[in-house]
């Protein structure tokens, strides 16, 4: 494809016999999948970001950031925190532009990267390949341990190690999706939860308890199978991806005929010995020899396998390795193209919108409107009197007590019903005012005036009215 048209791809082409999935063989039994253990520069990275990763999943929705928490989705609470910046049911539409943005960085950056998120990033393989599978060799042993005790008698060591992994696989469910549901309940309604055994949340403790037993389901049976037939990101990957978006692959023009070397060969061979280091470390199941498939997950064992296998042989690294479509067929590789400008020039756009939105957002939205059919009274006194509504909603997660505050270009008496108003999170509040001028105070029929509402010395809303009356006279 080139920029914008999309065509196939050579590289995707299955020379494999058709099957359903890597993971379902013959008769629809599963295929087990005991990946081996690869070293290599894209191994030890990996770990690093695995670590890291794994830490900030579990710990976002428990860590603090101006006293919000760092990642919240209170969808029955309407209330939302994005790196401790918190929005309400009234920041809908900024909440709305957030979703947008993400849409459009996804779109570009499957363009540009493919699936490097689904490698590096994606809770799915961070957890498999960072816990799940790491338990399983420390109870179970090497991959060819694993396979053996599978296809072993059903000894008292079988179960023992069996029951054993399986109560520490629980565990682990159950901890991933107390941490989960806290994104949703946040930090303090879950320790709660947590204290009182679902008493104090009920609904909340049964999504919990299930998505313990999908957490549990997934990782300890359904395994690489959720990125196959469940993700819906995997699934569409094929529309972003162009020939010119990076990938691992397999080099053909390098490899083949691939086999191993020997004297006295008639035909020269290229540079894949056909050991199948690269199957056996693919957690996918697959051969990437077959070209790009949809289970693969771009974890890059096989690079790190393969290069291990070249240094053994003398040649160069690359024979599997990240490049695009192109660059793989020994094309020109094009980084800039114009779906890649497109969906920049789109999320720069909704960038700035969002930021100006951001900077805009009062701690407490403020707004004045006028007392509707009457625009002002002359008292008997002299003094012309505006009748204002206030409306105030706190938009932060903190409680406010506000006053209201007059800013006016002339002396003007500011009388609020009800003064102070104590706010929670997220609670509106209404109230009626009273500014009053002496008429000959008053040089215009519209003297624009702020208000503003403190909170102590600070101001944590702003909002303007014109103050309407008579033109005064000067006697
Ligand atoms: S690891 Fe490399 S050399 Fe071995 S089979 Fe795979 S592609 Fe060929
Ligand atoms: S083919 Fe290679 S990159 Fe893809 S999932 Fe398997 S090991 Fe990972």
């Amino acid at each position: 494809m080139t920029d914008g048209k999309r065509t196939e791809l050579p590289v995707m082409s299955f020379e494999k016999p058709p099957e359903l999935s890597s993971t379902i063989g013959e008769q629809g039994k599963r295929k087990w999948v005991y990946p081996d253990l690869t070293k290599g520069k894209f191994t030890t990275q990996r770990n690093i970001l695995t670590t890291v990763l794994i830490l900030f999943y579990f710990l976002a929705p428990w860590i603090s950031v101006k006293g919000n928490p760092l990642l919240l989705f209170d969808i029955a609470g309407r209330q939302y925190s994005i790196f401790g910046n918190m929005f309400l049911a009234t920041d809908l539409y900024l909440f709305a532009l957030f979703l947008l943005l993400s849409l459009i960085a996804l779109f570009w950056f499957s363009a540009m990267f493919g699936r490097l998120w689904c490698g590096w990033a994606c809770p799915q393989t961070i957890y498999m390949e960072g816990v799940y599978r790491r338990i399983e060799r420390w109870i179970e042993g090497n991959p060819r341990q694993q396979r053996a005790l599978a296809e072993g008698p059903r000894d008292e060591m079988y179960w023992t190690k069996k029951v054993f992994k399986h109560g520490v696989f629980w565990m682990i469910s159950t901890a991933l999706a107390l941490s989960f549901t806290a994104y949703f309940i946040g930090p303090k309604a879950s320790y709660e939860m947590f204290w009182t055994f679902g008493a104090a949340h009920p609904t909340a403790m049964t999504f919990a308890v299930a998505t313990t037993a999908l957490t549990y389901w997934n990782f300890a049976w359904f395994r690489e199978q959720f990125c196959h037939f469940l993700c819906p990101y995997a699934r569409i990957q094929s529309v972003f991806l162009d020939e010119h978006s990076l990938i691992i692959g397999y080099d053909p023009v390098r490899g083949e005929p691939r086999g191993a070397k020997r004297k006295g060969d008639p035909e020269a061979k290229g540079d894949c010995v056909d050991c199948f280091r690269c199957v056996q470390v693919c957690p996918a199941g697959i051969d990437i020899r077959n070209g790009l498939q949809l289970e693969c997950v771009q974890c890059t064992a096989c690079i790190d396998a393969c290069d291990v296998v070249m240094e053994k042989t003398g040649k160069p690294h690359g024979l599997i390795r990240y490049d695009s479509a192109a660059g793989i067929e020994h094309k020109k590789h094009k980084f800039v193209r114009a779906r890649v400008i497109i969906y920049m020039a789109v999320f720069a756009l909704l960038l700035g919108l969002f930021v100006l939105r951001l900077a805009g957002k009062e701690t407490v939205e403020f707004a004045i409107v006028r007392q509707p059919g009457t625009p002002y009274l002359v008292q008997e006194d002299g003094v012309v009197r505006n009748m204002l509504h206030l409306h105030m909603t706190n938009a932060d997660a903190q409680e406010h007590t506000v006053r209201v505050q007059i800013d006016s270009p002339i002396e003007a008496e500011l009388l609020v019903l009800g003064e102070p108003f104590t706010l929670k999170p997220g609670e509106r509040a209404m109230a009626e005012a009273f500014v009053m001028v002496q008429k000959e105070k008053i040089a215009t029929s519209s003297t624009p005036m702020e208000f503003k509402l403190m909170d102590g010395d600070l101001v944590v809303g702003t909002a303007a009215v014109k103050f309407l009356g008579p033109v005064g006279r000067r006697k």
